[in-house]
């Protein structure tokens, strides 16, 4: 049955969108709105065409606006790749980690790398149904990238010797931790991680100087502490430089704080895990030259340091 025009076409026109506020406005002031509004709106509203075709940062920020305010819009619309781990990490409501599981199922050229994603952002959640069966190294990486210490516990088998609470007892091949696992939880700052793997490894090749430098870096002034106080990895003033240099004055003031050990009195007999890199607080003279040429500034005028 053919629907009767009331008015001429002009009139038809204005019936595909409805009369409202928002249509009223001149073309001009709506344009300038959308230009404004988040790249959602702009999607919504037909600004955006292939969303496939747009930068891959672009991209990457339709997911995490979508993400980050819960979208009630299609998930089809949106880029077909996985935007990476990391921006489905941010994932906070079983709903929306369901959506993407159904979104990504269906585009099965990328469901690995959304999976990948989804799983951190379980972990992070500590939804320890959604993450699966982990176990191992795959247990701590996932971890120390997601921040969620409860999974360190699975790395160690059942009858392992953490679990029966014998401390750290690891060593040789049958170790769960990599090197490159705790410098992630470092960088990240997720200092219940570092706790969690360190209660259970104290292997040498695990706890490196690279970790402290991916702590002072990022300003982490507590995992700092900790890697230091715990693992007695010994500060170089290169450490001390990069926080500074970043911005981070209260690691740099730690760092090259008096109380600090020294590399040669921290002995004691089992030294693993102490890289000190030959360049310990101990002997900053000959790096004092160097530090004063480069440039940033350490602030350390009015600190009783060793630099004078
Ligand atoms: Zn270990």
């Amino acid at each position: 049955m053919a629907t009767a025009p009331l008015a001429g076409h002009e009139e038809q026109a204005h019936q595909a969108e409805p009369r409202s506020h928002w249509t009223r406005l001149p073309k001009e002031i709506r344009d300038m709105v959308v230009g404004m509004a988040g790249l959602l709106t702009q999607l919504s509203v037909g600004w955006i065409g292939d969303v496939n075709a747009l930068p891959w940062p672009v991209q990457r920020a339709l997911w995490a606006e979508a993400i980050e305010c819960e979208w009630a819009g299609a998930l089809d619309l949106l880029p077909l790749d996985s935007p990476g781990a990391d921006v489905l990490a941010c994932v906070r409501s079983r709903g929306m980690h369901a959506r993407i599981a159904r979104r990504a199922a269906a585009s099965a050229g990328t469901a690995a790398p959304f999976r990948d994603g989804l799983r951190l952002a379980a972990a992070r959640n500590g939804w320890a149904d959604l993450v699966g069966a982990v176990s191992g190294a795959d247990a701590v990486a996932i971890a120390a990238e997601a921040g969620a210490a409860w999974l360190v516990a699975l790395a160690w088998p059942r009858d392992g010797a953490a679990a029966s609470g014998a401390g750290p007892a690891c060593g040789g091949t049958r170790c769960p931790v990599a090197a490159l696992h705790v410098e992630a939880a470092c960088q990240h700052g997720f200092l219940a991680v570092v706790e969690a793997i360190g209660a259970r490894c104290a292997c040498a090749r695990a706890w490196t100087l690279d970790a402290l430098v991916a702590a002072a870096a990022n300003g982490h002034l507590d995992v700092v502490v900790w890697l230091v106080r715990n693992r007695r990895i010994a500060p170089s003033l290169f450490v001390a430089a990069l926080a500074a240099s970043r911005g981070h004055k209260h690691v740099a003031d730690w760092l090259t704080s008096a109380s600090l050990p020294r590399a040669d009195s921290s002995a004691g007999g089992d030294d693993s895990g102490i890289d000190t890199d030959g360049e310990t607080l101990g002997g900053t003279e000959i790096l004092t030259d160097e530090l004063a040429a480069a440039d940033f500034d350490l602030g350390l005028g009015d600190t009783d340091s060793d630099f004078e």
